[in-house]
């Protein structure tokens, strides 16, 4: 399959999704997975753009149906991939992108072992703190559960393929479409795009 997955996994706080949005403006071949969650809606936050937003009922149907790739609890809610949409993007040999924590980037990895793994991190801590508070959005409680989360995730950095520090956000960018743009060029990959030249290539 001509495709490239790319698991992309960060402490929330870290810029993920701005990362991501960059790339995806950069990068047209680009597809981002739409995940399901059981978390309430952020302001602005619209049905089937960030999310697609459902009940702890629906969600737990929909796994029990084995509907997703992978699922997670995370800070108290339910978040999942649709295994539906990622089989017809890698059967159309299209370059997705998931945003998912460690344990549903563990499972896609033990499906498919040639997914790249991406981890963003914060400059710092402290950075991340402020940046959590910023948002504004959130309780204390909830940005509290959300530092500690942090660093349980931090600690599986050494499970990815790739860090990116997001200090300077073009630059931060720049990385992970360079990222992305190597990944593509991997020999497997190069292989299945262009079967018939390898073929040649490659007899004895
Ligand atoms: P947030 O609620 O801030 O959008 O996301 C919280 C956490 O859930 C982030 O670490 C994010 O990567 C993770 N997440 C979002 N979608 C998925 C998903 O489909 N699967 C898994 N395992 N984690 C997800």
């Amino acid at each position: 399959m001509p495709g490239t997955l790319i698991i992309i996994t960060a402490p929330s706080g870290a810029g993920k999704t701005t990362l991501v949005r960059g790339l995806l403006d950069r990068d047209p071949q680009v597809h981002l997975s739409v995940s399901y969650t059981t978390r309430s809606p952020r302001p602005g936050e619209e049905n089937g753009r960030a999310y697609h937003f459902v009940d702890t009922e629906s969600f737990r149907e929909l796994r029990d149906r084995g509907e997703f790739l992978e699922w997670a609890e995370v800070h108290g809610n339910y978040y999942a991939t649709s295994r539906t949409w990622i089989r017809e993007q890698m059967a159309a040999g299209r370059d997705i992108v998931l945003e998912i924590d460690w344990q549903g980037a563990q499972q896609v990895r033990r499906v498919f072992p040639e997914a790249v793994g991406v981890f963003v991190l914060p400059p710092s801590f402290e950075e991340l703190e402020s940046r959590l508070r910023g948002r504004g959005s959130d309780s204390d409680d909830v940005i509290a559960r959300r530092l500690l989360g942090a660093r349980g995730e931090m600690r599986h950095v050494g499970e990815f393929d790739y860090a990116i520090i997001n200090n300077e956000l073009q630059e931060a960018i720049d990385d992970l479409v360079a990222v992305v743009r190597a990944s593509r060029l991997r020999c497997a990959n190069q292989r299945a795009r262009h079967a018939t030249y390898f073929e040649t290539l490659e007899q004895d």
